[in-house]
């Protein structure tokens, strides 16, 4: 069984070690959890899917690093999402290791806990009929309503990620980054110290979900039935490339896919791609659409038709985060007395 083991836990020197734990059914494949040496015991940065194989490959992996789960001093997590965050709670029942998360963040955990079914059934079937999807879409969430959501409780943090400020790690150095967009809370990590090969740049950076070398992170509404603030997540996101970049690591830590080097061209990248996606939704709205017409119409990883039905309500949110910033650049407007609002380049 260890070498089946070794391919899966990799050594980044300088005392720090990742551990791939697999995604049941999700093409993405597996978590990179970061195995950071403190001087108080291993700290986790993420967790991985709660499923016994991960949960069990977590564990392996931590053996295979001379550990144990029961070692664990901590645990940092860079966004509430299930990949990141969903054995957190195993890890700290095992080991009374605490769990670090921003508030933003927090408070979505707080909120998927104590939501029930039935809210967030209505919330999306009110969505969903605002962003103009057809009833054949809506009318399987009205039927849900009466159903139960799977069990499903994250593990609520009990301690705080305070932008700008060194987490409590004794022997290392590692700043919380906030770089909302992929959720609100989102932080990338960044390892204030030398490159243990002596890359030329500064640090390493633990980069979550934000910054990833070959895809671009999903950015959507953030989803909250509470708030009736009008965010604007892809702004968010933008501004938060731009504060990764300017930090200049020597190297990229995602969460997914591969460690990379050269961070600030990957951010050239993904700017220059979400502005030409920008331009390219600006011309389909030469004629007001709504945001699920957009959604049909924008470029995807397939064909719409092929689209399955959950993947069809976060494409939509990705539709309305783009329009939100559309607007906010005064490149596009709602068309007025329109219902269901449709929008038009200006
Ligand atoms: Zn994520
Ligand atoms: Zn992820």
């Amino acid at each position: 069984m260890i070498g089946e083991l070794m391919a899966q836990v990799h050594d980044h020197g300088g005392g720090v070690r990742s551990v791939q734990v697999p995604i049941p059914d999700n093409p993405l494949g597996h978590t990179l959890v970061y195995v950071v040496d403190t001087d108080r015991g291993p700290v986790l940065v993420d967790t991985g899917w709660d499923d016994p194989d991960s949960w069990d490959t977590l564990a392996e992996g931590l053996a295979a690093c001379g550990t144990d789960v029961g070692e664990i001093h901590g645990v940092v997590i860079t966004h509430h999402h299930p990949d990141h965050h969903g054995l957190s709670g195993k890890v700290r029942e095992a080991s009374g290791a605490w769990i670090a998360m921003h508030a933003a963040d927090s408070a979505i955990v707080r909120r998927t806990r104590e939501t029930r079914a039935e809210r967030w059934f209505t919330y999306m079937t009110v969505k969903l009929e605002a962003a103009g999807a057809p009833e054949e879409h809506i009318a399987p969430l009205r039927s849900a309503r009466r159903r139960e959501l799977p069990g499903f409780s994250p593990a609520l943090p009990d301690r705080e990620i305070v932008p700008g400020e060194l987490l409590d790690l004794p022997g290392r150095r590692l700043r919380a980054i906030w770089t909302p967009g992929h959720t609100p809370g989102h932080v990338c990590l960044h390892l204030e110290e030398e490159h243990p090969a002596r890359l030329a740049g500064h640090g390493r950076l633990f980069s979550g979900d934000h910054l990833l070398p070959e895809i671009t992170p999903h950015i959507g509404l953030y989803e909250d039935p509470d708030d009736a603030t009008v965010t604007d997540p892809l702004g968010d996101y933008l501004d938060s490339l731009e504060r990764v970049g300017r930090l200049a690591p020597a190297e990229v830590l995602p969460a997914h896919q591969h460690v990379f080097t050269d961070a600030s061209a990957r951010v050239r990248e993904l700017l220059a791609h979400h502005e030409e996606r920008l331009t390219d939704l600006r011309s389909l709205l030469a004629k007001p659409l709504t945001p699920w017409q957009l959604a049909v119409r924008m470029e995807w990883n397939r064909p719409w038709e092929q689209i399955p039905y959950g993947s069809r309500n976060i494409a939509v949110s990705e539709a309305e985060a783009h329009l939100r910033r559309l607007v906010k650049l005064g490149h596009a407007e709602a068309v007025p007395g329109s219902d269901p609002v449709t929008y038009v380049a200006t």
